[in-house]
């Protein structure tokens, strides 16, 4: 395995396979409560610790799968690649349990008031984890080589939704509690998570559009061509291996056109021009469910490989 520069994880001797978040959103404090469990896979037996990646997170305990505390420390933190987490195994243990809660200004975490939104009623959260930002949200090896699967249950205040690319498991809206399961394994910069007041609209059975409802009609003509571009794509590279794609067209705050979040693209609202004349981009982040999700740069020293191969070609 390559050693990633960009985290402190030791994935080449032990390393998480799936995490099992569970948060609750306080837009107040600007701030993620809750714990993140991780389930290890061991490639050396005798490894006696595990170096996780995290950024201005408040460690509040770390314990094995039992609640039994495990010793560990936490590192000085760096400008960019943020603080160690060495958690020490005195055994093989299966799974390590962090709590935690993140900083107000944490990196990936973007917290818009509801003047920020269209609608102006709640506020409104998403995530932006690529390239080195998953970790100012949840421990993890945040490096594009190490891929996890995850499972996550998040608590919104009264009114919102909150959406994963993931697949959707039994809401209960009415008590702000909102399940995902992600089964594919992806890499950390992947994850990805918005709330806020949300509505859906399907394009055919397995592609549709989130967005503030004042914004859905608008997102959901724009988009109409989804399910073609999907088709349009497997003629080129084989089965779309995703399930569902979905998309998010979030505020106007969104710092990019778009990001390939698994499942559910993350997508400027600038995109929506009226006359599908932008809708380019969609293509683009379409084509990362093959360049860059299903097949990944081992470290950002090779984002080529990721970008490459998904930029269109206009002359
Ligand atoms: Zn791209």
């Amino acid at each position: 395995m390559v050693r990633d520069p960009h985290s402190y994880g030791n994935a080449h001797e032990v390393c998480p396979s799936h995490l099992a978040l569970q948060l609750t959103l306080n837009f107040t404090q600007r701030r993620m409560d809750g714990r993140c469990d991780l389930t290890l896979t061991w490639s050396q037996p005798d490894a006696t610790y595990i170096d996780l990646d995290t950024r201005d997170l408040t460690i509040t305990a770390v314990t094995d799968g039992e609640n039994r505390p495990l010793n560990y420390e936490l590192g000085s933190p760096h400008p960019f690649m943020g603080s160690r987490l060495r958690v020490h195994l005195p055994e093989r243990q299966e799974t390590v349990r962090v709590v935690y809660h993140t900083h107000p200004d944490a990196a990936a975490l973007q917290w818009l008031t509801p003047a920020q939104t269209t609608s102006q009623r709640l506020p409104f959260l998403f995530t932006q984890s690529q390239a080195i930002l998953a970790r100012t949200w949840l421990p993890c090896m945040d490096s594009p080589g190490v891929r996890t699967t995850f499972d996550a249950v998040i608590n919104v205040p009264p009114g919102m939704t909150a959406v994963m690319g993931a697949h959707h498991e039994t809401h209960e809206p009415e008590q702000g509690r909102f399940c995902f399961t992600m089964p594919y394994a992806i890499p950390a910069y992947l994850i990805a998570l918005a709330a806020g007041e949300l509505a859906f609209r399907a394009i055919s059975d397995r592609a549709g559009v989130y967005a503030e409802p004042a914004v859905l009609d608008r997102a959901a003509w724009e988009c109409a061509d989804m399910d073609h571009m999907i088709r349009t794509a497997e003629a080129l590279y084989g089965p779309y291996r995703w399930g569902r794609w979905d998309t998010i067209i979030l505020p106007p705050s969104f710092p990019f056109g778009g990001m390939e979040n698994p499942m559910l693209t993350f997508a400027t609202p600038t995109i929506l021009a009226g006359d599908r004349s932008l809708v380019s981009l969609m293509a683009h982040e379409l084509a990362h469910s093959w360049s860059g999700n299903l097949v990944t740069n081992a470290t950002w020293g090779d984002f080529w490989l990721n970008e490459g191969f998904t930029i269109v070609d206009c002359t």
